[in-house]
């Protein structure tokens, strides 16, 4: 380890900039949201600069830096692009024992500044020691999404709270377990939400249960759309929850990779087809979402796409209702928005189509009951969602019902995969195609004027 970390308390401090173009701007932005003084030096100051100092309380000097300046100051920072001014003021402090930085170049600083993620109270510097900037900077991305901006207020909730935590449980192993508890589950879920109110009534309740209140409080469900494939279509709160549930229970859609991400001890439950075929009953999923979470699990019930679009999420939320199981359900990108995209096909055009309309496909004793006569009037978009084996009964009754057997279509298989490929044709040849063509499900199929797009607008090519 090159550099040891510390975070300074700069609260009234003086700090000298040396310095006074945008990168000392920059710089001035950070130490006084830290609380510092600055005073600044240059011959220039710009007006922004000047603008902030004045309002912080600092002080510009409209100078040539010399030592005297730096009588008063606990920390300097350099920012000039004179070399040899950013060389003086580093032996200058070097001299007087003085921490310095000097922007952009670690071999004349005695401190170095990290990229910051920022949720106060909670702070974290990231650092490579000036060898690899950009990589701090891309792991600082990581953390901004993995850490929702409401973290901060986490972090006050808990400061708040912090001595009546100590005077109720004076034993440090139990207290430790009521943080954690209360900082991963159904309090911090609330402030994630902005309820506030509700998270400290939950903080409440729990400081005011038994003991092991804890051990028994109850879980929470997660009712989470993982997208269409592409692990890189998740949400970021999708992505948070499923690296804090217990358990996991998932179907076939929910591809390898995506299932990848779910925390690594977490318990994982498959609910889809068995291998003899039979999925489980959706009763028994919606009762094992129930028990779980009455046993205290924080438990994630992951689906393809979105949840509430063909995919049961209603059903599974109302018994969890009923029971007074807390949960959640997050949104994710809907096979259609995710098919269209990767194919090239907009699902809705000015100069094509004005409405967008997901059918399911699905056959019910044999047969489509659909209102194809609505469904053949022109300019709109007609997705169908489990249409596979009912495509050629779907193309023959939009015939029938008066739709252009010229219809452009495109069967979308394994969407936003590497395996994603498009079968296009019309009302007519597609049926065709597919008889005679190989294809694997997931399938999605889309029906109107836009498909024609695809030809010009296509743009990924998964890993064919
Ligand atoms: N809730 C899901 C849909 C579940 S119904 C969603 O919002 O996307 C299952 C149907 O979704 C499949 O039969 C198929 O028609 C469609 N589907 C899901 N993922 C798909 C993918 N990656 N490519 C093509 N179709 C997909």
């Amino acid at each position: 380890m090159r550099y040891f970390p510390f975070f300074h308390d700069l609260q009234g401090k003086t700090c000298l900039l040396v310095g006074g173009g945008t990168i000392a701007l920059r710089k001035a932005r950070l130490l006084t949201k830290a609380g510092a003084r600055i005073t600044v030096v240059a011959p220039n100051i710009g007006a922004e600069l000047a603008k902030l100092i004045a309002a912080t309380g600092g002080q510009c000097v409209y100078q040539p830096y010399t030592q005297a300046h730096l009588n008063d100051a606990v920390l300097v920072i350099s920012a000039t692009d004179i070399d040899s001014v950013n060389a003086q003021v580093a032996e200058d402090c070097n001299a007087r024992k003085l921490p310095v930085n000097v922007v952009d170049d670690p071999s004349k600083c005695t401190i170095i500044t990290p990229a910051i993620v920022d949720r106060s109270p909670l702070i974290i510097g990231i650092t490579s020691g000036g060898e690899a900037p950009v990589l701090a900077r891309m792991v600082r991305s990581r953390l901004e999404a993995l850490l929702p901006s409401t973290y901060g207020l986490l972090g006050q909730l808990a400061s708040r709270f912090r001595d009546a935590v100590k005077a109720r449980f004076s034993d440090g192993e139990q207290r430790r377990r009521f943080w954690e508890h209360t900082l991963q589950g159904p309090v911090a879920e609330q402030v994630f939400a902005k309820n506030l109110d509700q998270a400290e009534q939950l903080m409440r309740q729990a400081l005011d249960g038994a003991d092991d209140a804890i051990d028994h409080m109850q879980g929470e469900v997660y009712l989470v759309g993982a997208g269409p494939g592409d692990p890189d279509l998740l949400t970021f709160k999708a992505l948070r929850l499923m690296q804090q549930a217990e358990v996991v229970l998932y179907d076939r859609l929910v591809s390898p990779p995506i299932l990848e991400l779910v925390r690594r001890d977490a318990e994982r439950i498959y609910v889809g087809k068995k291998r003899d075929n039979h999925a489980v009953p959706q009763q028994d999923i919606n009762q094992l979402l129930v028990d779980l979470a009455k046993q205290g699990k924080r438990v994630l019930r992951l689906k393809g796409g979105d949840p509430f679009i063909f995919g049961r999420g209603g059903e599974e939320i109302e018994l969890l209702a009923e029971n007074n199981v807390s949960f959640q359900v997050v949104p994710g990108i809907t096979a259609a928005s995710g098919c269209a995209a990767y194919s090239g096909i907009p699902l809705t055009h000015r100069d094509h189509a004005q409405s967008v309309r997901f059918v399911t496909g699905h056959l019910k004793e044999g047969s489509c009951d659909l209102p194809f006569t609505e469904m053949a009037s022109a300019n709109q978009t007609l997705v169908f969602y489990m249409g596979l084996v009912a495509l050629p009964d779907i193309c023959q009754r939009l015939i029938a019902a008066g739709k252009d057997p010229k219809t452009p279509c495109a069967l979308i298989e394994r969407g936003t995969t590497p395996d994603h490929q498009v079968h296009t044709g019309d009302l007519i040849t597609l049926p065709l195609l597919i008889k005679n063509t190989p294809v694997k499900a997931p399938t999605l199929l889309i029906i109107g004027s836009v498909v024609s797009l695809q030809s010009q607008l296509n743009w990924y090519k998964g890993s064919r």
